[in-house]
């Protein structure tokens, strides 16, 4: 039963999970087999089954919704880090409500929320996220400090300069939601399995020049024949990649996620929305018991299980992380002085799986015909679901989509990105990046970790004449060289130069561009793509 394992940060009991009739044995065959029994693995089979497949199977490990889905406070804001996760926020929104307009006891509760700006920066921002997201046709507003003030009454409005405001940001109950695409997807004859796991995913080859194609799995229950595989294992994606030949490369990381729950405040004012204050990293979502959750992400955060993911982290948290929690709780406090007098209910250290550039992965694999992935939601799969599980179910059934998912498609990873020391390192900085300002960086990825992966022979020359480096695909590539010894120290450190007006650099540049405009210049194109003819 759920009950016994009811959510650390949201009771089941006010919203019950409906009942499954899973399945017991395993089939010795199906047409799509989805391992991973998350939030995204069941909306991926109840989209599929929407688009009337037959034929699914779904397996999980231990118990649905038992991994991260469990320790998920169904938070949804729909202003996400790459137009494509918006739109399937947008979505999951639509989604979300309908359900539970149709009577769905998913928890759904539309209070909005808001994102603060302490500075003229952030603000900016705030007011670049504003059009494109509004571009896209949900409603959103700039709020001046006044305003932010009338919405949130309680915030300490020292320093504050206004805020980015979408009253259609909502909550839902993650498990129940999870639980209503499994129930829905049952109806229509999706088989679901609980403590069974994939161990590897059997392959053929094809004709010569084609990669080989899924067919079938190795589970702790036996074979099964299947023509699709679709890997929504989320923390254990990379791993389940490896069990295969030639193994699927998934740079996905578990990380730390924490937050608080206080108990219950009785004079706290419930109309509060959700509201995110990425200049103090933290985040305060009022729930429906009168009881306040508190979040965030450090500047630098903590990548766990360096051997892989435990095979018991099921409805399971991590220690006490309370050394690096203090740190957003006295940010909030300060901001939200009505919180000093509230007590702690529990600290929830959960675990997510991020990727190093902070954005989904899914689509079908480069290595492997038929076999999709949708995993490393990065702290967001419960706002991420409805939509990945719509966009992966018609790139199955139609072949296509209407919507270009390129910017979180598994192909922009090459298989130096799974190494296990590139990934602790990066990640300790991908998780705190969502609230970083969104400066212009014209393509480049200027990362402080994770460096240095793929150099060009001539990268010590290049760097002896003062080349500033940034990244492409693990590449080092010069952007400028630095002028000369007294100018170089503004140089030094390209991720903390961020301007959304005239860079540092822009004259250099210029100087460069002349240079080659009017004379000879070498470049190293190392790094660059090449066709060969
Ligand atoms: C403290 C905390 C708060 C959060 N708050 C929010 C929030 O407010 N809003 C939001 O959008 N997101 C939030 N998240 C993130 C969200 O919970 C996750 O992104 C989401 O649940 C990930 O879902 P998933 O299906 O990818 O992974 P999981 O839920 O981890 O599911 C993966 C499943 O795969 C199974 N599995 C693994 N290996 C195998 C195998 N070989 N065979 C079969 N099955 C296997 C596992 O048992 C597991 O059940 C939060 C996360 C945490 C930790």
């Amino acid at each position: 039963s759920y009950d016994q394992h009811e959510s650390p940060t949201v009771p089941h009991h006010i919203h019950p999970t409906p009942v499954l009739k899973l399945t017991d044995k395993l089939p010795s065959s199906c047409n799509i087999l989805i391992a991973g029994g998350g939030i995204i693995g069941q909306s991926v089979a109840y989209h599929l089954s929407e688009l009337n497949v037959q034929n699914i199977v779904l397996i999980e490990k231990a118990k649905l919704a038992s991994g991260s889905t469990w320790q998920g406070s169904g938070q949804v804001t729909q202003l996400q880090k790459t137009l494509v996760e918006t739109h399937f926020t947008k979505y999951s929104r639509e989604l979300y409500e309908r359900l539970h307009k149709e009577g769905h006891d998913i928890g759904f509760i539309e209070k909005g929320s808001l994102w603060v700006a302490q500075t003229s920066d952030r603000l900016h921002t705030l007011k670049r996220q504003y059009s494109t997201t509004k571009a896209l046709g949900i409603d959103c507003e700039i709020l001046t400090h006044e305003k932010l003030r009338e919405k949130v009454p309680i915030i300490d409005p020292h320093e504050v300069w206004g805020g980015l405001w979408l009253p259609n940001d909502f909550m839902v109950d993650p498990v129940p939601l999870a639980l209503t695409f499994a129930q829905l997807a049952i109806a229509k004859g999706v088989k679901i399995i609980e403590d069974c796991y994939v161990e590897e995913i059997l392959t053929e080859k094809q004709r010569t020049g084609q990669s080989d194609r899924v067919t079938g799995a190795v589970t702790s229950q036996g074979h099964i024949k299947c023509d699709v595989f679709i890997n929504c294992t989320g923390m254990w994606a990379r791993e389940l990649g490896f069990q295969t030949s030639p193994s699927v490369r998934i740079p996905t990381q578990a990380c730390e996620y924490i937050c608080l729950k206080t108990k219950p405040i009785a004079n706290f004012p419930t109309s509060i929305p959700t509201v995110h204050n990425p200049e103090e990293r933290f985040y305060i979502q009022p729930l429906a018991d009168h009881s306040v959750l508190i979040g965030g992400f450090l500047r630098q955060s903590k990548p766990i299980f360096s051997n892989g993911v435990p095979d018991t982290f099921h409805f399971s948290l991590l220690p006490d992380n309370w050394d690096d929690f203090h740190w957003i709780l006295s940010n909030t406090i300060k901001r939200f002085p009505i919180l000093a007098e509230s007590e702690c209910e529990t600290l929830i250290t959960g675990a997510d799986s991020f990727t190093p550039d902070g954005r989904l992965i899914m689509n079908e694999s480069a290595e492997i015909d038929n076999y999709f992935v949708a995993s490393g939601s990065n702290g967001h799969g419960i706002a991420l679901a409805g939509g990945v599980g719509k966009y992966i179910a018609e790139l199955i059934h139609n072949g296509n989509t209407n919507l270009s998912t390129w910017p979180v498609d598994i192909r922009r990873f090459m298989r130096l990105h799974t190494n296990k020391r590139f990934l602790q390192d990066r990640l300790r900085e991908i998780p705190g990046k969502q609230y970083s300002l969104k400066y212009p960086t014209y393509g480049m990825s200027l990362y402080r970790t994770g460096r240095k992966l793929r150099v060009s022979a001539l990268h010590p020359k290049l760097q002896g004449a003062g080349a500033a480096y940034g990244e492409v695909l693990g590449y080092e590539r010069p952007l400028f060289f630095k002028p000369d010894e007294a100018g170089k120290k503004d140089f030094e450190d390209l991720s903390k130069q961020g301007t959304f007006g005239k860079a540092r650099w822009f004259n250099t540049v210029k100087k460069e561009y002349n240079a080659c405009r009017k004379g000879v210049a070498v470049i190293d194109m190392t790094s660059f793509t090449k066709y060969e003819l």
